[in-house]
């Protein structure tokens, strides 16, 4: 047979299961794969078009959802954080608090995402940086991989690429993509104007609803190279295609100015969080998608920790796969909606629609989203009780 891209005469490399993406769902999905099916784990490789440490546009904020899914998985990074227990919320003169002890830990992603993937490379995983998966032509059992460094006969593709999700553009039927517009800009703290950083609170601004922003503005403190400073950004959901848009960069601009920045949109970043809809088709055969390539949910847009247990989803997609010789992949959409991951996007979904649609208020809406997110034992039982699955015997706190 002749596949079109592929030269007679090139040797095909072979690679039973390929992760497209060493982000955080990449990265999970080959830490579940290890933890849980290490035969398996050995026979996968990890691409990554950059060299890390590389920067990826994010508040950094890990809730406590994701720091479960790593203490399961046994990692604890050493990294510059900052811990987090205020969240503070704004609609136009009412405020709200909620406090819950280390809500969110605040990490740069370069450093993140490092340490997750040495984290990983320390237990065994291949991971090929500087190596970018550029086409997928499919064969009757396999795909032929093509990147910018080889070419692999893949049994199991996985994608893990991110919002502009490579794997998604050539595997998947052709799907409108939810993206949400954000801004974001990183300002050293200055005490006169932000009370972020000494008082240890996020602020989440959801004001701008009343001018159309189906989104909110945030202010995170952070550490960048060990000085204090807040991440200043804004987002979009556009969750109601019919309401008249809001005008984020004006809205922008004058949380900026509040804070006495008056950098122009020249020196903002900008970066879209891919939401997940009902609609949206997340498996082939022989490919699945996780974290921001399969999307993440649209009333906070909150991808890390989602992404981090889209690792969990993908890993028993995998086993299952290879358990049964079916490499279909026609539940996983199912156990997406199964898992909490599911679940937890079909809830924000649902509370979104009222919030930026107009028909709630949205303190309200947000103390009962947090409510479910910040529930440790929400997300404890599930993985909890996937670890009894594996282990019967076992003790039922992970090692
Ligand atoms: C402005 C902004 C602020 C945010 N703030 C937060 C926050 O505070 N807390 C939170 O939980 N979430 C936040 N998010 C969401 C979060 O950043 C994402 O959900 C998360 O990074 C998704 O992880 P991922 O592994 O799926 O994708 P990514 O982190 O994007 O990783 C994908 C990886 O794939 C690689 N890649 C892409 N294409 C290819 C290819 N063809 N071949 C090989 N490799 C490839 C990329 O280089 C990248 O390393 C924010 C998002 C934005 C835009």
């Amino acid at each position: 047979m002749h596949l079109r891209g592929l030269n007679n005469g090139d040797s095909l490399l072979n690679c039973p299961i390929m992760i497209v993406g060493a982000g955080p769902a990449g990265i999970s999905t080959w830490l579940h794969l290890q933890k849980e099916a290490p035969q398996l784990a050995r026979h996968s490789i990890v691409i990554e078009k950059a060299i890390f440490p590389r920067d990826k546009l994010c508040g950094g904020a890990l809730c406590v959802w994701g720091a479960d899914v790593l203490a399961c998985l046994g990692v604890d990074l050493d990294i510059p954080s900052l811990f987090v227990s205020d969240l503070e919320l704004r609609f136009g003169k009412e405020i709200d608090c909620l406090h819950h002890n280390n809500y969110f830990r605040v990490m740069q992603r370069a450093d993140f995402d490092h340490a997750l993937a040495k984290e990983a490379v320390k237990r065994g995983l291949e991971l090929h940086e500087d190596e970018m998966l550029i086409n997928v032509l499919r064969t009757e059992h396999k795909l032929i991989v093509i990147t910018n460094k080889g070419k692999y006969a893949v049994q199991v593709l996985i994608g893990a690429d991110g919002a502009f999700s490579t794997v998604r553009k050539k595997m998947l039927p052709f799907q409108k993509r939810h993206l949400a517009p954000t801004l974001q800009i990183l300002a050293p703290a200055d005490s006169r104007y932000d009370s972020e950083f000494t008082e240890k609170k996020t602020v989440v601004d959801l004001t701008a609803i009343n001018e159309g922003l189906q989104g909110y503005v945030w202010h995170v403190p952070c550490l960048k190279d060990k000085a204090p400073s807040i991440a200043h950004g804004i987002v979009d959901f556009r969750l109601c295609p019919n309401r008249p848009r809001a005008d984020m960069k004006k809205i922008f601009s004058r949380a900026l100015q509040s804070r006495n920045i008056h950098k122009g949109p020249k020196t903002w970043s900008s970066h879209p969080i891919p939401w997940h809809s009902d609609e949206d088709i997340l498996s082939q055969g022989n490919v699945i998608l996780v974290g921001d390539a399969a999307g993440v949910e649209p009333a906070f847009g909150g991808g890390i920790h989602l992404s981090l247990s889209y690792g969990d989803l993908a890993a028993q997609a995998i086993i299952n796969a290879f358990q049964k010789d079916d490499f279909s992949f026609c539940n996983y959409q199912e156990s997406v909606q199964s898992h909490s991951v599911g679940m937890f996007v079909a809830k924000c979904t649902r509370l979104a629609l009222e919030m930026y649609g107009g028909k709630a208020n949205p303190l309200e809406v947000v103390r009962e989203l947090f409510d479910l997110n910040y529930d440790p034992s929400f997300i404890m039982r599930q993985l909890l009780s996937r670890y009894l699955e594996l282990h019967p015997q076992s003790d039922p706190v992970p090692k």
